[in-house]
């Protein structure tokens, strides 16, 4: 491998923090050497993942050449055998089944570029409908949430640095002590002022941190947040001024949150009445207040509706749209705020358009150079297009980019069994992951360091990721597996180009006049060190740090109140599984675990999975301390080691879902979709434990 003689500076390759860090040659054979640089999101900080990421990139593990099933082996192919062989079988099963037997599914990690290429390839080169992504399982809810509260979604519609100046921020369902440990610094001053609330059923290093902890039952966060509603207008806590002038729709969201008196919140979410009012007196005295959610909010079947019942709380005390405060989202995956905006989703196109809007489809398919009446509709969302693989009216094929469902999906067992059904599967990754060893096809592509991208991070900043390192012999990039593909379906050569500049280029024209319009960013402008917030509508506006300051995006310009009703789990506990599993991650792993379980360092720290239970509960199923389990539900079971944990709910499990195998978590977790985001519930499933049987 080569590299650039000096380094060039990156940004991690990770989590939506994007922390700033330098790549160049390491010593010898050494890996390549990462460093930190001062960036505002991480200020010279780097957590494990970041300061090892540069280990993947010279790990044995690494693919190098395409491999092609063969007698039910995978083989060592030539790019263009491979290419050929998943161009022909495109074309037989579109033939034989229609254009929509084909299904692509992409990722938050992928770049700007990618998720736009990859959006486009499916609409015009393949005429699917079926296209969606992982991104769907992380930050769906808040996003849906977000567009009905505000007209435009963007994670933090602020700079992260503006939290630097808080008194008080309410973080619910969020870990960023152990998620995006560098994010914690901009807490500080929240921290040391006694101002920090944290919403999440574990005590995590998060919470650890926090002036108060809230401990909810996992899935009643929703009551929760009416509760702390309701105490905010019981106490004369409520901005009435700012609800009068910026806002609509209070009357009905009071409504229904005047039936949750603090009282009767905590006989559902175990939070006592008197944390509920000082969480609320906390924020709505601070001269400086945001509210932040994540996954804990989102990952549940009323998702959608919880991350509006805090959106009403944070509108209530006059906190959005106004300097230093406001309601933000902490996105999860690298690029998990730029990847849900150009086009990979199911509903979408480029620009952050609705797919089913006439006028954003004329917009696209002019800049496609194609009939707006050749675009596919919406089609089915991430798990329902897993679940509909190989089945009689689903999809036959599946082109994968930048994701490891068989791990990272929920009901995974189900989901291996629908990806084993179909008649193509084709993986492009790194890395022989858990769903490629299953594949027909497997494509080695690049990695973030030897490819040029832009990615665009939690607080909607745009950023350039310079090529520092040369590739190994034998892979491709995304963008050049697109385009062989793309020629051998009979698209012309320009119309997907390989040059991730050109993609941004013809990316800025589809985005105009959208709601995240990066008609305005420029790889120089970016490359010169500009700070370019979206949306950026010319070559010549600087930005939009700040969000909905003069007003909302709504045609009104106010903000909306959406009225929400508490409801619980799709499975509640009960005699055969009367426990509550909740999921989550850890410091030293990212996503399914594909690339940090081979970073040496990291699988070391965490080599598997393992359960935080109760002391008293795992007494009570048998269960000692470093013991393996069973963790059963409905759906499966998992393998993972006892860890007694004294501050966990005695009525609470709680496992990550990094790991592949028998200790999949995913194995356990139920499918129910909320309504509007199609986000599965993650977050909340029943389970019973038992020790390990012996052998
Ligand atoms: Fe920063 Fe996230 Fe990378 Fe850690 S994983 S170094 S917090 S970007």
């Amino acid at each position: 491998m080569g590299a650039t003689p000096t380094g060039a500076a990156t940004h991690c390759p990770y989590c939506a923090l994007q922390c700033g860090m330098t790549v160049g040659p390491g010593d010898g054979a050494a890996a390549p050497r990462v460093s930190p640089r001062d960036f505002p999101t991480n200020r010279g900080g780097l957590c494990q993942k970041g300061w090892t990421s540069a280990e993947l990139l010279v790990s044995p593990a690494r693919l190098t050449t395409p491999l092609v099933r063969d007698g039910g082996e995978l083989r060592p192919a030539s790019w263009e055998e491979a290419l050929d062989l998943v161009a022909r079988r495109i074309i037989e099963l579109q033939a034989a089944h229609g254009r929509d037997a084909v299904a692509v599914f992409g990722g938050g990690g992928l770049t700007n570029e990618k998720a736009y290429l990859l959006g486009k390839f499916a609409r015009v080169a393949l005429r699917t409908s079926q296209i969606d992504y992982n991104g769907r399982f992380c930050m769906s809810s808040a996003a849906a949430a977000g567009g009905k509260a505000f007209g435009v979604d963007r994670g933090l519609p602020f700079p992260v640095t503006d939290l630097d100046g808080a008194d008080a921020v309410l973080l619910v369902g969020a870990n960023p002590a152990e998620t995006m440990p560098p994010f914690t610094q901009h807490l500080r001053r929240a921290a040391d002022a006694g101002g920090l609330i944290v919403v999440d059923p574990r005590r995590t290093p998060t919470a650890e941190l926090a002036a108060l902890h809230l401990q909810p039952a996992p899935g009643t966060d929703l009551a929760l947040a009416l509760g702390l509603l309701h105490a905010a207008v019981a106490d004369g806590l409520v901005d009435e001024g700012y609800v009068a002038e910026r806002t609509s729709g209070f009357e009905a969201a009071w409504r229904l949150a005047a039936r949750w008196w603090p009282e009767r919140v905590e006989r559902v979410t175990g939070v006592s009445a008197t944390d509920q009012r000082t969480a609320a007196r906390l924020l709505a005295r601070a001269e400086s207040a945001y509210v932040l959610t994540a996954r804990g909010t989102e990952q549940h079947a009323s998702g959608v509706d919880t991350a509006s019942a805090w959106i009403n709380l944070a509108l209530a005390l006059g906190l959005p749209g106004r300097p230093g405060a406001g309601w933000g989202c902490l996105t999860g995956q690298g690029n998990g705020q730029g990847g849900r905006e150009h086009g990979q989703k199911a509903d979408q196109l480029p620009g952050y358009r609705k797919i089913d809007d006439p006028a954003a489809r004329a917009h696209v398919a002019a800049v496609w150079g194609v009939d707006p009446d050749d675009l596919p509709g919406p089609g089915r969302s991430a798990y329902e297009l897993l679940d509909a693989l190989g089945t009689e009216q689903g999809p036959r094929a599946l082109l994968l980019f930048g994701s490891n469902p068989v791990v990272s999906a929920p009901r995974a067992g189900h989901v291996a069994d629908r990806l084993a059904a179909l008649d193509l599967l084709v993986v492009a990754d790194l890395v022989l992951s858990e769903t490629a060893a299953g594949a027909d096809v497997v494509l080695p592509v690049t990695q973030w360091a030897e490819e040029d991208g832009t990615m665009t991070n939690l607080e909607g900043r745009v950023l350039l990721r310079r090529r520092a390192l040369h590739p190994p012999e034998g892979v491709r990039t995304d963008l050049e597996v697109l385009h062989g593909l793309a020629r051998r379906l009979g698209q012309p050569a320009h119309a997907f180009p390989t040059d991730a500049e050109t993609v941004f280029d013809e990316l800025r024209r589809a985005s105009a006049g959208g709601p995240s319009d990066y008609s305005g960013v420029t790889y120089q402008r970016l490359a010169g060190g500009e700070a370019l917030h979206w949306p950026v509508p010319s070559v010549d506006h600087p930005g939009t740090p700040r969000l909905f300051l003069d007003a909302f995006a709504h045609p009104d310009g106010r903000a909306r109140f959406v009225p929400v009703d508490h409801r619980g789990p799709e499975e509640a506990p009960d005699e055969d599984y009367p426990l509550v599993a909740t999921t989550g991650r850890v410091l030293q792993h990212y996503q399914s675990g594909a690339q940090t379980r081979l970073v040496p360092e990291l699988a070391a720290a965490v080599p598997e999975n393992f359960v935080e239970v109760h002391p008293d509960t795992a007494a009570r199923a048998g269960l000692a301390d470093g013991a393996m389990a069973t963790v059963t539900s409905r759906r499966g079971e998992v393998l993972a080691r006892v860890r007694c944990v004294p501050s966990l709910r005695p009525d609470t499990v709680f496992l990550p879902f990094h790991f592949p195998g028998a200790q999949r978590a995913n194995l356990l977790t139920n499918p129910a979709l909320d309504p509007t985001s199609r986000m599965p519930e993650f977050k909340v499933c029943a389970v019973k434990l038992a020790p390990v049987p012996e052998a």
